[in-house]
């Protein structure tokens, strides 16, 4: 079951310019940083009330957030629902006729089990599913 939106996914060309901006023009506090090695990305995440906002950066040129600035630019890269079963969840969006990137849930930022929804299934959105690690 989604229970609620966790975060929208945000990609930047440089981090360090974002953070300031989001802190001094909005004023939201910068809680957790991190580096993502299964997605080649920097992270940093802010509050927003319930809803996270999680700014990526990429390492690599072959990271797939660097293939989304070359193509889109800096916007807002995907959608992430928090789940209670992220197995479960990925099984009922695959029975629907979704295709899955991710079958099998990866590593993510924040201690969490993440995987996503290819955009060409979902009316153009990336979707992602993530669940706290146990
Ligand atoms: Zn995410």
């Amino acid at each position: 079951m989604i229970t609620k939106i966790d975060h929208l996914g945000i990609a930047v060309n440089n981090l360090e310019e974002s953070v300031e901006y989001y802190e001094k023009a909005l004023g939201l506090h910068c809680h957790g940083r991190e580096e993502v090695a299964s997605q080649k990305v920097k992270t940093a995440f802010f509050e927003a009330g319930d809803v996270h906002i999680e700014l990526l950066e990429p390492t690599s040129d072959d990271s797939p957030i660097a293939k989304f600035l070359e193509k889109n630019g800096e916007g807002i890269h995907h959608i992430a629902f928090a789940v209670d079963d992220i197995a479960g969840q990925l099984k009922q969006a695959s029975a629907a006729g979704v295709r899955l990137i991710h079958e099998v849930p990866f590593d993510g930022a924040a201690n969490k089990l993440v995987a996503f929804l290819h955009p060409k299934s979902t009316h153009g959105v990336l979707t992602e599913f993530c669940m706290p690690k146990k």
